[in-house]
């Protein structure tokens, strides 16, 4: 190890890319032959460059700034690939040329920094969306299980009440309503028309109490093959408090009193 070593000085350079692809090529390929002091150099730098980084400004760098730090670091890598005769070196100049350009590499990688540091932030927002949106699925898959299991045990339960729900008009499904004491009320059906615009279906508990408002549920849409499936966990009023159940076409969010006829009623029996 004399003090000829041509590599040393592109060090920095070659830490932070900014090399030639040829100049870049004889460097790795000189740190492949195991020359302690680039290796060691290359560490050391990328230690100083990976401590800059947390000083980084939060800016891009200008195409202008990133230029002339480029040809800076280039200069001082050529005027010391130039000035390979050991004796004018370390000798002459109480801080190294190779050290100005760390400098002035560790400055660009700052610069380059807050460039990355921007695309990295994008990146992790990116994932955390993906994540957040996993996790959520998850939930919902989970939800969904719940209500299917809820569903099943309420269809499957002999102690459920089973409520036919015609429609006034012949063209339309009957549809079927399952009431269970504790676990609530499912009402299905298939081939339903799609309420125009944001309007929505309504279900509607019909007191048992003479004069007594109706009491509103839950809305659903049926989906675009015209299922309908609510289930309705905590039903406004009990079975034995309850004649009917209805259902009217409401506005999206639905309506505190019904706003249009019930389209489909069924009589709540027994009790
Ligand atoms: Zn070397």
């Amino acid at each position: 190890m004399s003090g000829a070593d041509q590599y040393r000085a592109l060090i920095e350079a070659y830490a932070l890319g900014s090399l030639d692809p040829e100049e870049r090529a004889e460097v790795a390929a000189h740190l492949e032959t195991g020359c302690d002091e680039c290796n060691e150099a290359l560490a050391e730098s990328r230690w100083l460059v990976s401590q800059l980084a947390y000083l980084a400004p939060e800016s891009e760098p200008s195409d202008m700034l990133r230029g002339r730090l480029m040809q800076t670091v280039r200069a001082e890598a050529n005027a010391a690939k130039a000035q390979a005769s050991p004796a004018s070196s370390r000798a002459t100049s109480a801080i190294p040329l190779w050290m100005w350009g760390a400098v002035a590499a560790a400055l660009l990688f700052a610069f380059y920094n807050a460039y990355e540091a921007r695309s990295l932030q994008k990146t992790i927002h990116g994932l955390q969306d993906s994540l957040t949106a996993q996790v959520r699925s998850q939930q919902e898959t989970a939800q969904q299980l719940a209500l299917t299991r809820r569903e099943a045990l309420i269809l499957t339960d002999p102690a459920s009440v089973k409520i036919a729900m015609p429609a006034g008009r012949k063209d339309l499904p009957v549809l079927q309503a399952t009431w269970h004491q504790e676990l609530g009320i499912i009402v299905s059906g298939q081939k339903l028309p799609v309420p125009p615009g944001n309007r929505t279906l309504q279900l509607w508990l019909i007191p048992k109490a003479a004069g007594a408002k109706p009491m509103p549920s839950l809305t659903l849409r049926p989906d675009a093959d015209g299922k309908f499936d609510l289930l309705v966990a905590t039903p406004p009023d009990s079975q034995s408090g309850t004649k009917a159940l209805a259902i009217t076409e409401e506005p999206d969010g639905g309506s505190p009193q019904p706003t249009t006829a019930a389209i489909w009623v069924g009589a709540v029996a027994g009790q």
